[in-house]
């Protein structure tokens, strides 16, 4: 979508810090870090929420960049958190679909 913004980064229109990347999916940092480690893990495929997925191949394409994400900054054994926003009440703001993985520090529950 054109005017996607991570499908911009997607496609490299717009510069990210990637960390991870393979046919399916794109890793880059967060440009607004909410941990030491904040990496947003995107399909390629532009899917508006996750109300809208069906195609459940891309949950295990995503699932499979989480783990390389976590290795490649090193809190696989600390431990992390892996965060989805759905819609206003969720906090979404970007709408296509994607994963936050944070780490670095110790999570607080309820995040709030
Ligand atoms: P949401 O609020 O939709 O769950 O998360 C969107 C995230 O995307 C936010 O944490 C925000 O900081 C991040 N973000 C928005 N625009 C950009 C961008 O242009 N580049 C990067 N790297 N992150 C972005
Ligand atoms: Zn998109």
């Amino acid at each position: 979508m054109a005017d996607c913004i991570f499908c911009r980064i997607v496609n490299k229109e717009i510069p990210s810090k990637i960390v991870y990347e393979d046919e399916n999916v794109i890793a880059f940092d967060d440009i607004n870090p909410q941990a030491p480690v904040h990496t947003l893990v995107v399909p390629k495929k532009h899917i508006n929420t996750i109300m809208e997925l069906e195609d459940y191949e891309v949950v295990s394409n995503v699932f499979k960049a989480i783990k390389k994400v976590a290795e490649i900054k090193n809190i696989d054994k600390d431990g992390f958190r892996v965060v989805v926003n759905h819609l206003s009440k969720g906090g979404q703001s970007v709408f296509h679909l994607h994963f936050h993985v944070l780490g670095g520090r110790q999570m607080l529950w309820p995040p709030g």
